[in-house]
């Protein structure tokens, strides 16, 4: 390795309005006449992930060592230009540890393209992965960036990216498969083992200024489909793949249990796809309202004294004493699971999307007699290009899914609103020149 110099930097970054602390780098600098020797280091944290190491009790970043100082010889001409981009990320390093540092940006390789971001959507798992440093066995070993629902515009591409150019603007798909196993055969690529996935441990992800994505997952938006349409293409994606594993279609009577924004994509999605009657029930009134507001034709409140079977009940009387041929499990909670098998009609599906505790208790007996066939689902495959058409063409419309915005150096405060629970969708604008959704 041909490493010039060591610099060290202290940056004081206000952080959600809550605390400034400093952040300690060790800046590796190019030798002279060496300029690659960086970036071969630098993408190799990338590949491997970002190392930290103790100094002091205090954690040095060491992949933020590399900055824009650090270019390949192609990017020398560009390096004036590139070196006035930060690069701010938002980093979890453990739990309760999030932090916005600057990170490197690194050159595409020849099937990437460097993405200059624009609009990140706060999901839950980032929440829980900051709250609990794990979701189930993806646990965060070493800081990770968060984000998974973006949009952003090309600025530069691989050698060998034929269909995107700089200043195309782009919707990301976060799961990118790593090998042609045989679910990729199959065109069930989520299901593939070893799948890249953004903000997954070890994936970093998009909530940053800079990053750069497999060319072949980013897909161009058209000019009537905003950035934050095409970031909420991936909640989007989830309830189209459900309402594909579910069989739902036109006139089917669906049963939605939960209305945060899955529960509420679902909806739109079902009503998309000519759902006849859409119920949903959920704990939160101001929810529910939403969810009444965007095409729902029932809803039912639940409270903490509501059983499985009272709520199967209510939504037998809410469709004048039938049953749903679809329920459409959006919580998680154990309650809503039974619920949803009571209430799907004999020989219906019920879809499983909300993660809750691994083992459950369900009406096993139930579900055998009446034949209500469980289904799962994990993410999506093949959804891009038809939630693109689907919002370029007006049949959907997702906008008021997106309740606050925040600047990318409000990250924390973004964070702490989502899990409050305020709200629905919150979106982190990257690109400080443009905060428009
Ligand atoms: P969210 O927390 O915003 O929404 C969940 C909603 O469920 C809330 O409105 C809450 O009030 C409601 N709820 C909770 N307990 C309830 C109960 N007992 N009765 C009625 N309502 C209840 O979460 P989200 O982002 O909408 O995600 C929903 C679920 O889907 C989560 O479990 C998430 O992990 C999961 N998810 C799964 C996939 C997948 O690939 N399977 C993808 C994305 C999200
Ligand atoms: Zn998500």
């Amino acid at each position: 390795m041909c490493v010039g110099g060591v610099a060290e930097t202290f940056w004081s970054l206000p952080f959600g309005g809550k605390s400034t602390f400093l952040v300690r780098a060790t800046q590796d600098l190019p030798a002279r006449g060496c300029p690659t020797s960086g970036l071969r280091r630098v993408q190799a944290f990338r590949r491997s992930g970002s190392p930290t190491r103790s100094c002091g009790g205090f954690p040095v970043a060491v992949a933020a060592a590399a900055t824009s100082q650090v270019q390949p010889r192609a990017q020398w001409t560009t390096g004036l230009k590139m070196a006035q981009h930060e690069n701010l990320s938002v980093v979890l390093y453990e739990k309760n540890d999030l932090r916005l540092e600057k990170r490197p940006i690194l050159e595409p390789g020849p099937n990437e393209v460097l993405l200059k971001m624009h609009s990140v959507g706060i999901c839950g798992s980032d929440v829980h992965f900051w709250q609990n440093g794990r979701i189930g066995d993806f646990i965060l070993r070493k800081p990770m960036v968060l984000g998974h629902e973006a949009s952003g515009t090309v600025f530069k591409v691989g050698s060998g990216v034929q269909h995107l150019k700089p200043g195309d603007r782009v919707a990301i798909e976060p799961g990118v498969p790593r090998e042609d196993d045989e679910h990729c055969r199959t065109g069930r690529y989520n299901l593939s083992p070893s799948i890249f996935f953004s903000a997954t441990p070890p994936d970093d992800g998009q909530l940053c200024q800079y990053n750069l994505h497999n060319a072949n997952f980013c897909y161009k938006l058209p000019e009537s489909v905003s950035f934050e349409e095409g970031a909420l293409i991936e909640p989007l994606s989830v309830a189209i793949h459900t309402c594909r594993r579910g069989g739902v279609t036109i006139g089917s009577k669906v049963f939605i249990l939960g209305a945060g924004t899955i529960g509420l994509v679902n909806l739109l999605v079902c009503k998309a796809m000519g759902a006849a009657q859409v119920l949903i029930c959920d704990l939160s009134l101001n929810r529910l309202k939403k969810a009444k507001q965007m095409g729902a034709n029932f809803t039912i409140a639940v409270d903490k004294n509501t059983s499985a079977k009272e709520l199967s009940q209510k939504v037998k009387e809410a469709l004048g004493g039938t049953m749903p041929d679809i329920s459409i499990e959006c919580t998680g909670a154990e309650l809503c699971i039974q619920a949803g098998i009571h209430a799907t009609k004999s020989g219906g599906v019920i879809v499983m999307v909300g993660l809750g505790k691994p083992f459950a208790n369900i009406p096993m007996l139930e579900v055998g007699i009446r034949e209500i066939d469980i289904r799962g689902v994990f993410r999506y495959c093949n959804t891009w290009p038809v939630a693109i058409d689907m919002l370029a063409s007006k049949s959907i419309d997702v906008k008021s899914l997106v309740t606050h915005r925040f600047p990318l150096e409000e990250a924390l405060k973004a964070f702490e609103t989502t899990k409050e629970g305020v709200g629905i969708k919150v979106m982190l604008k990257c690109d400080s020149s443009d905060q428009n959704p």
